[in-house]
């Protein structure tokens, strides 16, 4: 595929996947070409958190949703390198637990939206409601169903509550899925992390598909808009990441609080 491919897919069109190459680099050849911007993209983040945090008016929200292997703690690790430390939460979600599972889907996920001041990261989210508790049947077809609207309502909330939303879908080819899997088992340092259960949801990969691509269609609005991120080259996708993440944090315009009156008269005692 060599035409442009859009990022963000046009708000109301049912996504199909088949459209958008995994392999997609845009205008970049290599790694090397998109190496100087990164780092610059790193830089002008770390800025931007500081003043997002000092400013305390606005928090961001990132959503990181992705087949097993597509690359969503690389992203955090490369994408936010750097960062400080305080300014930033990640919520990993995995399997709800029964106390989660008791009540409303979007009642775990709500504690962890970030607050003003705060970049939050989700690595999964409440998106595996209808991805693959949908797709393993894990509730009824009507109770799933009503989820998106739950989601495009929920979201909505945050957004009205100053909350910036970023969602990015980590778009790689069944084939990389196959080649990282590899590489997690040839590995000894990366054996942790393969689980036989990925081989299931693997087989299953149209269904997955499929369910990606209605809540990419389903649940992108204004106020939360996904991103089909071309994951197959990992600094590309690391490039786009933090090229979207600056972009949308310059848009709030942030500025440092104004200092108190008369600091210039103040003479520190000894
Ligand atoms: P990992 O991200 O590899 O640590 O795996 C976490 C696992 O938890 C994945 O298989 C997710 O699909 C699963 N998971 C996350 N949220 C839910 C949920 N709401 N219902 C069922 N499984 C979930
Ligand atoms: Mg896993």
């Amino acid at each position: 595929m060599t035409s442009k491919q859009p990022l963000r897919p046009p708000m109301g069109d049912p996504v199909n996947l088949k459209d958008y190459d995994p392999d997609y680099t845009g205008e970049y050849d290599d790694k090397d070409a998109a190496e100087d911007q990164l780092k610059d993209n790193r830089d002008r983040l770390r800025e931007l958190q500081q003043v997002l945090y000092a400013e305390h008016k606005h928090a961001l929200l990132i959503v990181l949703q992705g087949m097993d292997a597509s690359g969503k703690d690389g992203t955090i690790r490369h994408v936010m390198q750097g960062i400080n430390p305080q300014g930033v939460t990640v919520t990993s979600f995995k399997v709800p637990t029964p106390e989660e599972l008791d009540h409303d889907f979007l009642w775990r996920i709500h504690q962890h939206t970030p607050r003003r001041g705060m970049i939050g990261i989700f690595n999964r989210s409440h998106y595996e409601d209808v991805l693959i508790v949908r797709v393993e049947k894990l509730v009824s077809r009507g109770v799933w169903q009503a989820r998106y609207d739950h989601i495009n309502a929920f979201e909505r909330l945050l957004a009205d509550s100053g909350v910036t939303i970023l969602k990015f879908f980590l778009h790689i080819s069944k084939n990389e899925q196959k080649e990282r899997f590899q590489d997690r088992l040839n590995e000894p340092d990366k054996r942790w992390k393969f689980s036989t259960g990925d081989l299931g949801v693997r087989a299953k990969w149209d269904d997955y598909q499929a369910a990606y691509e209605d809540a990419l269609s389903r649940c992108n609005t204004g106020w939360a808009p996904w991103h089909i991120v071309p994951a197959n080259k990992k600094w590309y996708r690391n490039l786009v990441i933090s090229n979207t993440i600056v972009k949308a944090l310059e848009r709030l315009h942030m500025r440092y609080p104004e200092p108190e009156e008369g600091l210039d008269e103040i003479v520190i005692p000894d």
